[in-house]
């Protein structure tokens, strides 16, 4: 019978043949996902990785999240492109409906954004 902790679902189970030749059952946690980029899906980098909840808990305000806008949403690349284009909007040189349709969101956020800070 299966040990009550090993029937969870955060359990992985798989079988391993030992030197004698017999065929056991063996038990593993799983690993815990990491953060994707809202826009190219990588791993966004910066966000704790792959801490389960009592280790997140542990944590500073500082290492779960960064403290820049879009942080711990879109990857470093991703925002460092949102806010060209956001600078290219506000400047006038390019309209808001001529932003690839993916970063439309983003720059219509950080327009609106900077625009109720001034
Ligand atoms: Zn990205």
């Amino acid at each position: 019978m299966t040990k009550p902790m090993n029937r969870s679902g955060s359990r992985k189970k798989f079988h391993v043949r030992t030197p004698s030749g017999k065929l056991v059952t063996r038990f593993k946690k799983k690993r815990h996902g990491y953060r994707e980029c809202g826009l190219c899906g990588n791993e966004v980098l910066g966000v704790g990785g792959r801490k389960n909840i009592v280790g997140r808990a542990r944590m500073a305000k500082t290492e779960k999240s960064v403290s820049a806008p879009f942080g711990g949403h879109l990857c470093s690349s991703c925002r460092r492109h949102v806010f060209s284009q956001t600078a290219m909007v506000m400047a006038g040189e390019k309209r808001l409906e001529d932003v690839s349709f993916e970063l439309r969101q983003y720059v219509q956020a950080a327009v609106g954004k900077a625009t109720a800070i001034e």
